[in-house]
């Protein structure tokens, strides 16, 4: 090995990183799938926030169910909540998706529940 002290500025600091694709990207220490609830379905039940506590609450201005935290809860916990929903608007999605999602969710016009209908 050579006493080469200019080395010191020729090596590289920290390895470059490369992605593969399948890393978790937001919040993904437990998994590379986020958890998803289409509140445009959602009845209000109530059924995943008391399954998946650290995962799942009922926002207070729809009383829809929303996911608060991806890392809350382990995989299974999450796929029991997703199990108890009566009417399947639980999903697991990419991360990258979410962005998506939550415009998509935002263009419906949703109503908060225990309201009567629009006339
Ligand atoms: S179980 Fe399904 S319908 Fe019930 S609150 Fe959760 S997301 Fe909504």
């Amino acid at each position: 090995m050579t006493n080469n002290s200019e080395l010191a500025f020729t090596v590289k600091a920290q390895e470059e990183i490369k992605r593969n694709g399948k890393e978790p990207i937001l919040g993904g220490q437990l998994r590379t799938k986020a958890a998803w609830v289409d509140e445009s379905l959602c009845i209000g039940c109530t059924y995943c926030s008391c399954v998946a506590t650290n995962t799942f609450a009922m926002e207070p201005n729809y009383g829809r169910a929303r996911v608060f935290r991806q890392d809350g809860d382990s995989s299974s916990l999450i796929q029991e909540a997703i199990d108890t929903c009566p009417v399947n608007c639980i999903d697991w999605v990419k991360f990258e998706d979410l962005d998506t999602l939550r415009a998509q969710l935002e263009a419906k016009s949703i109503r908060p529940l225990g309201l009567p209908p629009l006339r």
